[in-house]
């Protein structure tokens, strides 16, 4: 390469790395505000969910034509017709497992691989399962780009959790099931907490709380109504 060209492929390489950090920047001015009024404002408390919503890049987690949307606090398509749920609703589900450092979560519903990786910011190891191949793969080769070396993902029915790694100190569901999984509830640790939107498939779903005591008591609330995709059973 002559000297001159060097020169131009040089300046061409500067500008496009002050373009990168200049959009890198301007997505974590967009996540700090959502944070401030869709998260903190809305009553979520637990800086250790706070801390992980403004770390997680959401806009690596949505399709490239979404990525001006990635702010938004809203659910948007990730293909095969399923959903990255809404910032909110990650951060509430987050709060309500109580998770820190020491624990050990199941997550059920990969997706995107968003809500895993907002686990893996606070937790010190997450398992993750999901039923459709293509979206699974792709999700964890992107948790793979962006680092995250704490979570271990596989394809199947999530409907029978993950009994080589039980019990797990929380367990989060992430589809809309009919009733609350019975080997889930058996693969959580007495004193664990399990989130699930139960309801039926394109209606309102009600989120519920579920904690067995260390007695193995179970207790179940309901928290506020919301909205996933369905639980499925078939394998894709
Ligand atoms: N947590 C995801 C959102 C997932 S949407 C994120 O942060 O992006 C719900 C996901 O659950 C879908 O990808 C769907 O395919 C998956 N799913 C539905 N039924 C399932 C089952 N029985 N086992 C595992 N995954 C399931």
């Amino acid at each position: 390469m002559g000297k001159k060209k060097y020169r131009i492929f040089v300046l061409v390489l500067f500008c496009l790395l002050i373009l990168f950090q200049a959009a890198g920047a301007d997505y974590r001015k967009e996540r700090k505000r959502l944070v401030e009024i869709h998260i903190i404002r809305e009553g979520i408390e637990d800086p250790l969910v706070i801390e992980s919503m403004l770390t997680v890049p959401r806009e690596e987690f949505v399709p490239d034509s979404l990525k001006k949307k990635a702010y938004l606090n809203q659910a948007l398509p990730v293909g095969y017709g399923q959903t990255i749920s809404q910032p909110y609703i990650v951060a509430l589900m987050t709060e309500l497992l109580g998770v820190d450092g020491d624990d050990t979560v199941l997550e059920i519903g990969t997706g995107s691989g968003y809500q895993a990786a907002v686990l893996a910011q606070i937790v010190k190891e997450v398992y993750t399962i999901e039923i459709i191949k293509p979206l699974g793969i792709k999700a964890e080769k992107r948790l793979k780009r962006l680092g995250y070396s704490n979570i271990s993902s596989k394809i199947g029915d999530g409907y029978f959790g993950w009994e080589a790694y039980a019990p797990f100190d929380a367990i989060i569901v992430t589809a809309a099931a009919d009733h609350i999984p019975p080997p889930l509830i058996k693969q959580l640790k007495k004193g664990g907490k399990m989130c699930i939107p139960v309801g039926q498939p394109y209606f309102t779903q009600v989120l519920k709380l579920l904690e067995k005591d260390e007695q193995g008591k179970i207790r179940i609330y309901d928290i506020i109504p919301v909205i996933f995709v369905p639980f499925t059973r078939k394998i894709q």
